[in-house]
């Protein structure tokens, strides 16, 4: 059977966005968000966390360092009784070094993590979500057909109206308690 998963950014989504953040230190949970995931497992959700991580691509950190952050951040979420169901990242960047010099089917905005999760996981993306900061997220959301596109940052309003993503039909909030409010309301009236 198909079910349906919430997929969500990590960077500025799960923890504050401090750039190319690849260490313990370096992470700061962004407030709301164990909330935001208790409440979407509530509801039945899978959680699939979907990554740009061009950092790696950029030498700045090795694969091994994104797992090991991964696994600390799996185990900070299970604390909070919250699993990740998925984690996709895409090493790549047109201006990488090496084999990660690559224009890829993967990085955000193409739907390549997206596909590739649905595929192996059995989601249906015709009744899932997809949050994130940027506007990369909402369209690699729209480009993998995923019902639902949150964007969730302190300028979300402006950004969903701007004028080169019309037709994204993203749904704007400042705050991951909104959005949490927002699901659970959505449920109940679907
Ligand atoms: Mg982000």
């Amino acid at each position: 059977m198909m079910v349906k998963a919430a997929f969500l950014d990590r960077d500025g989504i799960i923890n504050i966005n401090t750039g190319h953040a690849h260490k313990t230190d370096q992470i700061i949970f962004v407030e709301g968000i164990f909330k935001l995931c208790q409440t979407l497992q509530k509801l039945n959700y899978k959680i699939i966390i979907i990554t740009n991580q061009a950092g790696i691509a950029k030498g700045y950190y090795s694969e091994k360092q994104f797992h090991e952050l991964m696994d600390w951040m799996t185990d900070e979420f299970q604390k909070q009784d919250i699993d990740f169901d998925g984690i996709y990242y895409c090493p790549h960047h047109k201006d990488g070094l090496g084999d990660y010099q690559k224009i890829c089917k993967c990085r955000k905005p193409e739907a390549g993590m997206i596909l590739k999760a649905a595929a192996e996981l059995d989601l249906d993306v015709s009744q899932s979500l997809f949050i994130g900061d940027k506007m990369p997220d909402m369209i690699a959301a729209a480009n993998a057909k995923v019902k639902d596109r949150i964007l969730m940052c302190e300028a979300a309003k402006e950004e969903a109206v701007s004028s080169n993503v019309q037709n994204l039909n993203i749904r704007p909030f400042t705050s991951h308690s909104a959005v949490t409010q927002w699901i659970i309301q959505n449920q109940t009236e679907a």
